[in-house]
């Protein structure tokens, strides 16, 4: 039994301690083994993917399916996190959350399925965090209090008003304030009616209130069995390990709550196993003929209508993708530049709905004129048409092989590790039942395709017959943006709640509010806490891991020499260089402008060539290349000052950058580095039909992003003063960028061009450096070709900066007018159905013992006080605090909150509150080793080559291990002391402000967003 060998043959159909080994197959595109197996008695399945990566990944996933937008997956997803049988406390995720060296700690609902997954890189953490989650999936305690917390509940006030409230309610409205989100919805309702795509299945906040408490618990019932769970694991750990840690804690337990007392009928079957009725509500309905609808949507984000073709194209296939990089991959691609040329709208919206196991097709284009949706649909049709007969060039199907061959070989980590990637996609086929692996293998697939591709001179045209041009039924779209979209929605909501208030028993709601209350309130005892096992500051490895960078010097265009800055990382073929010059000799007048020049100059041509011919030629040999911009400052600790006197000669530390950043396949250096010498020296500056549309595209952009960007945005107002970093960070991407946008009219491109060009050459003649990451082998080829390399790009020796201070950018910054009372206080306002407030105050220098204990005790604050303020008890999806050392900044905010002029005082009331509790030493230790978690998240190694380059050029790299040796360090003593000055610095100076609906009544200064 020992030496079960998982991935011997001879195993299969042989059990170790009742999961019997199904399946072993090789996953090559991912470098694993993969075993699959099923508890016999339970019949809870496993999929391992074996693979040296200490950083291991586990998942439970069931699959949940609802007919109806009451939420009831949603609700559940959170209220399974909120006490179970072996874990009775108010919320062991937070408490998990708050002590772990976790990588991954979250929960996600799914049209089809709600996942649980966590990450580690150390063992014992990763066990704690499978006992937690084990068992709140399985045995939730899920209480009415939990359920009228996290689902809905008629909340009253002091004085009597009656309002919904929930944790999810919030969360949900939130989702229901802008155009894009509810046109998604409608497309997607469209396309599959009456089945589960039609609904939402994160909730309506119109239909959650009709989720009643049973309905609730049976949905637990139906879902949450074994033999609808699907166990992902990942990583090193071995299948042994995990499976004897599964059965001495869980499968008893389980055995015994569902009575399984003999084997499941299926208890061999190969191919997962899914339950006769949930298989039933996965079936997916499709239209059985076209259909022409009409529908509304909030105005937030709208540039005009959307109109939209919409059809079926069956499974999910590689042929597919290569076909969507074909017409649309990058602007120049047929398709894509169709559609932007015919000035019809701002907004194309194009591209495959892939999140079920049937597919279909989007083309369309927002932000359209009232009346014109036919055209577009012509428009659409007769492109498509064209296509078919006349087939693509060779050079778009060269730049879609590239594109495709380069994003199957690049790791990223965009929410998580990248595992949770290959987790979405194993689920993917076993949720339906199909082979855990048969979405794993999409290198495999593409190299076959791409043997097609070679052959077969007529593919695409085949595919777009295929895809476009089938038989299947279509639905045809118009959305409008509607003023009254939101205030029908809040009328609806008030009438409902006086409709519940009509009938709510009154004394029982009482009753109920004070218990939720009352247990809301309650701190638990660390006796009740101590249920959760945590690591000992003494277990941790005291010397951590920083990624290294070179500086070397090479010879310029001028003779001069030029840094060239060298990260040394696993990129795996490929190489990714920054090349950049510093902006800030101009005058800051022109600093304003810098974001939408870097947006432009690689996408308007150069060598006098036409744009689309430049990005299509770049596409064909790189991943990508992008305008870019690095800003910073060098703080004044010491230990950054003695880093910036030892470099200063150099002229790099602190600049203000904008440059090009590309990436690419080594063994296209050569080609790519002469291509990116051409783009920086050969810029043109002329096409004003192309500048036209790029105006239009970013304001479109920023006003689709508005409500989300909501609490950068608030951050940004509320420091905008506090420092040079700061206010450039406010001018460059805060409120003040929204007016420089808004400013940009399409008559003026001709202008706008001029002074781009100024501002792009008086950089160019400041000078410039070089960043590259990349594999040793990459730099072995790369390296002798960089001084060629500098001289055609006209790099130049680096003059010194003009060093602007606070004051000069203050003039800059976007001011509010409208000024009522506090002054420290701001509100920025749009129509939003959620807000955000953010507030910072005075804190302790980057490097030192005080610093250290503030992240601590942000770190605990997270955890309890603002977890239990604004998420439980004030109805916020999130509050936060943590700290900006560099900047001497202590922050406080909250994220999709319903009231965020109240909770904006407050955030700096609670530091008072938590400042009078007595913490204790093993608060301190949880808290320190949750923040020593975050110091060491794995980064890719383009992230890595990031950071290292990020911190180099503001003095800042090579103190990672300093900064973990006094966060080791921090006493429980230093933290009551940060604690006492917070509250300190808080009354001496703070800056407010909240993002909100306009309708709120007014908060000191008013700024009302443009767009
Ligand atoms: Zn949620």
């Amino acid at each position: 039994m020992k030496n079960f060998d998982f991935l011997n043959p001879d195993n299969l159909g042989k059990e170790y301690k009742g999961f019997i080994l199904l399946k072993i197959e090789d996953v090559p595109d991912y470098k694993c083994k993969s075993v699959f197996l099923r508890h016999k008695s339970t019949g809870l399945e496993v999929f391992h993917l074996i693979k040296p990566d200490h950083e291991n990944l586990f998942a439970f996933a069931f699959r949940t399916v609802s007919k109806d937008s009451m939420g009831a997956a949603h609700i559940m997803e959170h209220s399974c996190l909120c006490g179970s049988e072996k874990f009775p406390l108010k919320e062991p995720f937070t408490t998990l959350g708050s002590q772990s060296i976790y990588t991954f700690l979250n929960a996600m609902t799914y049209p089809d399925k709600t996942v649980y997954p966590g990450a580690s890189l150390v063992r014992s953490d990763y066990f704690n965090m499978m006992d937690v989650y084990a068992d709140s999936v399985f045995f939730p305690k899920l209480t009415h209090d939990t359920f009228i917390q996290e689902g809905h509940r008629l909340e009253m006030d002091d004085q009597g008003n009656l309002s919904i409230q929930g944790v999810v309610y919030n969360e949900m409205k939130a989702n229901f304030t802008t155009f894009y989100q509810i046109a998604n919805d409608e497309i997607l309702a469209a396309m599959f009616p009456d089945s589960y795509p039609a609904f939402s299945s994160g909730g309506d906040p119109a239909d959650i209130p009709s989720l009643t408490y049973e309905h609730f618990l049976d949905f637990h019932k139906t879902f949450y069995s074994p033999d609808n769970c699907c166990l992902l694991l990942y990583g090193d750990i071995s299948t042994a390990d995990q499976l004897d840690f599964m059965d001495q804690k869980y499968m008893r337990r389980l055995e015994q709550k569902y009575n399984c007392t003999a084997d499941v009928p299926y208890a061999d079957q190969k191919l997962p196993y899914v339950k006769p009725e949930v298989k039933e509500l996965l079936k997916l309905k499709k239209l059985d003929k076209s259909v022409f609808l009409e529908k509304t949507a909030p105005e937030q984000g709208a540039t005009g209508n959307l109109a939209v073709i919409a059809k079926y194209t069956g499974r999910p296939d590689m042929e597919k993708y290569f076909l969507g990089e074909v017409l649309l991959g990058n602007d120049s691609s047929p398709l894509a530049k169709a559609i932007k040329e015919s000035g019809l709208g701002d907004m194309p919206y194009t591209g495959n709905f892939g999140q079920f196991l049937e597919e279909f097709w989007v083309l369309g284009i927002g932000g359209i004129k009232e009346g014109i949706e036919k055209k577009v649909f012509a428009l659409l049709e007769k492109q498509i048409q064209k296509l078919y007969k006349k087939g693509v060039s060779q050079k778009d199907i060269d730049s879609a092989v590239m594109g495709i061959d380069f994003n199957l070989r690049e790791e990223n980590r965009w929410w998580g590790p990248y595992s949770i990637n290959i987790m979405e996609k194993a689920l993917k086929g076993w949720v339906w039942g199909e082979d855990c692996t048969s979405q794993l293998d999409p290198i495999t697939k593409f190299e076959a395709l791409k043997e097609r591709i070679k052959s077969d001179k007529q593919l695409v045209q085949k595919l777009i017959k295929k895809y476009f041009m089938n038989n299947e039924p279509e639905c045809r779209l118009i959305v409008r943006p509607s003023a009254d979209y939101l205030a029908d929605r809040a009328k609806a909501e008030t009438a409902l709640v006086q409709k519940l208030g009509e009938s709510a028993d009154k004394e029982a709601l009482k009753k109920d509010l004070e218990r939720l209350h009352q247990n809301q309130a309650r701190v638990e005892t660390p006796e009740e806490l101590a249920c959760i096992p945590h690591t000992k500051v003494s277990e941790l490895e005291k010397t951590v891991d920083e990624p290294k960078i070179e500086l070397k010097t090479i010879k310029g265009a001028d003779g001069s020499d030029i840094p060239l800055f060298i990260s040394d990382e696993e990129t795996n073929g490929i190489f990714y260089i920054d090349v950049l010059f510093p902006f800030d000799r101009l005058d800051p007048k022109y600093f304003m402008h810098v974001p939408f020049l870097s947006n432009v100059i690689t996408n308007i041509g150069w060598n006098g060539e036409r744009w689309d011919k430049c990005i299509a030629e770049s596409a064909c040999l790189m991943g990508d290349v992008w305008g870019r911009i690095l800003v910073g400052s060098v703080y004044d600790a010491p230990q950054c000052q003695e880093l910036a006197k030892k470099y200063e000669a150099y002229n790099f530390l602190g600049r203000k950058w904008i440059g090009v950043s590309g990436k690419a396949l080594t063994q296209n250096a050569k080609e790519t580095l002469e291509l990116l010498a051409r783009i920086i020296t050969k810029m043109d500056f002329k096409d004003a039909a192309r500048l036209k549309t790029l105006i239009q595209e970013q304001r479109a952009g920023k006003k689709a992003s508005l409500v989300n960007d909501g609490q950068g945005l608030a951050f940004k107002r509320c420091t905008a003063t506090w420092s040079e970093g700061y206010a450039l960070a406010e001018i460059l991407w805060g409120v003040t960028q929204l007016y420089t946008v808004a400013a940009y009219k399409e008559k003026d491109a001709k202008q706008i061009l001029k002074q781009f060009e100024y501002i792009y050459r008086e950089s160019l003649k400041a000078g410039g450096i070089i960043h590259v990451t990349a594999d040793k082998d990459s730099l072995a080829k790369l390296m002798p070709m960089m001084e060629t390399f500098a001289r055609e790009a006209g790099i130049t020796k680096l003059l010194p900066s003009k060093n602007y201070k606070l004051e000069d950018f203050l003039p800059y910054v976007v001011s509010a007018e409208n000024v009522q009372g506090d002054h420290t206080k701001e509100a920025l306002k749009t129509e939003s159905q959620t807000g955000y407030s953010a507030v910072v105050i005075p804190g302790s220098q980057t490097l030192t013992k005080e610093a250290a204990s503030e992240l601590v005790y942000t770190n605990w604050l997270n955890g309890h006080i603002m977890w239990e303020k604004f998420r439980t008890t004030g109805g916020c999806y999130g509050a936060w605090a943590g700290i900006d050392s560099g900047e001497k900044l202590f922050k406080l905010s909250t994220y999709r909150d319903p009231d965020p002029e109240k909770h904006s005082d407050l955030l700096t009331d609670c530091l008072e509150e938590a400042a009078k509790t007595s913490l204790s030493d093993e608060d301190v230790e949880k808290a320190i080793v949750s923040c020593y978690g975050d110091a060491i998240t794995p980064a890719t190694p383009r992230d890595r080559g990031k950071q290292a380059f990020e911190t180099f050029v503001y003095a800042n790299n090579g103190l990672k291990q300093q900064r973990v040796d006094r966060l080791l360090e921090v006493q429980l003593k230093d933290v009551q002391d940060a604690a006492q000055r917070v509250v300190q610095n808080a009354a001496k100076e703070s800056h407010k402000t909240i993002f909100c609906d306009k309708s709120k009544e007014s908060y000191g200064k008013n700024l009302d967003l443009p767009l």
